[in-house]
């Protein structure tokens, strides 16, 4: 039987990453952090000198480009962008390549065959909506906007201590209107997604949460 796939969409700094790393975890899964995807082609298209709204450019890199994602790293043509790609400028520049139709193509084609085998978290912003509707578990994530730019002003991993918590708090919320204003695959609730409000819950909590929902979508398969 193909592995089940869990899909964790939600807003910037509503705990994502760190929640479907530990899910995966414990379930002995393979994590897909889709927006690393999205940063990636932004940073080679910036290397490249590419105008990042020249959709038929960056479309043509994203498709181009040898992406390999293990083990919480990510190359992209043979540059580990692990930590490159986790600047105040990429936060900007994927969210402009990703509002590109074509390039949201060739991504999606991408995560779909990398989770062709199943037993895949899959964390983004249009998994439960767009690359698997289907998913067996849908989780979306969210807190409050204080709590988001808080946490993300915390994390060393996303420069963190460098940029004041109200300069952090302004980025997230022009990326949050860009990811779900957006034309092509916006940042919303799936019907059928389970929301979980993580503010002032511990990070423990929002995991036993999520691996509940598995388990229960694992018995019901089983019948
Ligand atoms: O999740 P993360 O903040 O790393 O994603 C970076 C950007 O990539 C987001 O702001 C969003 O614009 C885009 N993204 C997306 N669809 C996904 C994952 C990320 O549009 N599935």
């Amino acid at each position: 039987m193909k592995g089940p796939i869990v899909a964790i969409d939600g807003p910037s700094g509503a705990g994502k990453g760190t929640v479907a790393r530990r899910v995966s975890e414990a379930l002995g899964y393979r994590h897909l952090d889709t927006g690393a995807m999205y940063r990636a082609v932004a940073w080679k298209a910036l290397l490249d000198r590419l105008t990042l709204d020249d959709e038929a450019a960056v479309a043509g890199l994203a498709g181009r480009a040898r992406m390999v994602i293990e083990g919480g790293r990510i190359t992209i043509d043979g540059h580990d962008v692990t930590s490159a790609i986790r600047t105040p400028e990429i936060d900007r520049a994927a969210a402009a390549v990703a509002r590109l139709p074509r390039v949201r193509q060739v991504l999606v084609r991408r995560q779909r065959a990398e989770a062709e085998a199943g037993g895949v978290v899959m964390e983004g912003r249009d998994i439960g909506t767009v690359v698997f509707p289907d998913a067996d578990v849908k989780v979306y994530l969210d807190a409050s906007a204080e709590e988001r730019a808080r946490r993300r002003a915390a994390d060393p991993a996303h420069s963190g201590g460098t940029a004041g918590q109200a300069a952090v708090a302004e980025a997230i919320e022009a990326r949050d209107r860009s990811d779900t204003m957006r034309a092509a695959s916006p940042l919303t609730l799936a019907p059928d997604a389970v929301r979980i409000d993580t503010t002032g819950m511990p990070i423990e909590d929002v995991v036993e949460t999520v691996l509940a929902l598995v388990r229960r979508a694992l018995r019901k398969a089983d019948g």
